[in-house]
């Protein structure tokens, strides 16, 4: 275990928010520390491919691609980038305290970044069943599932942006929905829609994972009749939502009821001072990366004003 010198400014995540956050930082000279996380550096956007509207881009960029470019412009102006991942902070006192496995750091100012994650549908062979046929991600996986059935789950833009991407690979795609609508977006649908490998089943939830060493089928409920049957999907990718990323905060920030981190808008500061967070970690409703990236912008400017005050 090792201490170094008290940071101006540590920023814990590496999606848009974070790199945004550390290209501010680093720009006004506050030589921040970022940790980026050992097995997602770059973010959601890592599990995508084409971004169509993060602006800059008229003919559209790869997500992998999009968060090349962020990272290095942070590193350009001097971010320091550690591709570790944060597993306890102490950020109550005037000095914030944030340790990784192997290390403590120690800064004026933390900018909260950890972005949110994939959500479960809660089945017993859900997780014994991933990457044997269940899946979060198919941009990682899709290509597994050649001339295969795959199902997805879920009704918004996530699954519908998924399941018309996986059509590219799979003989035929279902798409399970709860209730007898779409929650996605009006271009979204009419994608859905018009595209005839994607087939979309109203009214059901998986009931069952089935499948010993892989995914052999889904047992599915008719959420109106309760009636069951089964689908031969060999792939099955979950695209339900996310949680925020904030266990490491609890006990340290104000989070609501869905474990958000509370800012007081319009800036983007938690209940204790020194403490900013942006993105996905803060964001009920627009979860885009552009918003992630302007709530970035907005902590950094925050934490640069915080530690002027210091001084
Ligand atoms: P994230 O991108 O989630 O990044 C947070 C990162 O922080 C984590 O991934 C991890 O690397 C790091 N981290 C977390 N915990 C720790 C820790 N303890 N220690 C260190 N590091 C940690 N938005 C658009 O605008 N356009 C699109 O086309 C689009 N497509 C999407 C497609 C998919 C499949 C998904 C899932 C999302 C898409 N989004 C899109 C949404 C967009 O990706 C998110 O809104 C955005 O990435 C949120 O940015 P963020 O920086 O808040 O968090």
């Amino acid at each position: 275990m090792s201490a170094s010198a008290t940071r101006n400014v540590i920023i814990i995540g590496s999606g848009p928010a974070g790199y945004t956050a550390a290209v501010y930082a680093a720009r006004a000279n506050l030589h921040p520390l970022v940790f980026e996380g050992s097995v997602t550096a770059g973010g959601a956007l890592m599990n995508t491919t084409e971004v169509e509207n993060f602006p800059g881009f008229r003919d559209g960029i790869m997500g992998p691609a999009l968060m090349d470019e962020m990272r290095a412009q942070a590193e350009r102006f001097g971010a320091e980038l550690v591709p570790d991942d944060v597993v306890e902070v102490d950020l109550t006192g005037d000095v914030k305290v944030v340790r990784t496995a192997t290390d403590t750091h120690t800064a004026h100012a933390v900018i909260l970044a950890t972005g949110s994650g994939y959500r479960k549908l809660g089945l017993p062979r859900e997780e014994e069943l991933s990457g044997r046929g269940v899946s979060w991600c198919a941009t990682c996986d899709g290509f597994f599932f050649r001339d295969q059935h795959i199902a997805v789950v879920g009704g918004g833009d996530s699954a519908v942006e998924e399941a018309t991407f996986l059509t590219r690979f799979g003989s035929k795609v279902s798409l399970i929905v709860r209730r007898d609508e779409l929650r996605a977006s009006a271009i979204m649908r009419e994608r859905a829609f018009a595209d005839p490998k994607l087939e979309i089943v109203w009214n059901a939830e998986v009931e069952e994972i089935n499948g010993a060493d892989r995914l052999e089928s889904l047992t599915l409920k008719d959420t109106v009749t309760g009636e069951t049957r089964r689908l031969d999907a060999t792939g099955l990718f979950i695209a339900i939502g996310h949680d925020p990323r904030s266990e490491l905060l609890q006990g340290q920030v104000d989070l609501d009821d869905n474990g958000y981190v509370v800012v007081t808008h319009p800036s983007t500061g938690t209940n204790l001072p020194g403490v900013f967070a942006c993105g996905d970690l803060v964001d009920h409703h627009y979860r885009q990366a552009i918003t992630a990236a302007g709530t970035g912008c907005a902590a950094a400017l925050d934490a640069e004003r915080f530690l002027a005050e210091l001084e």
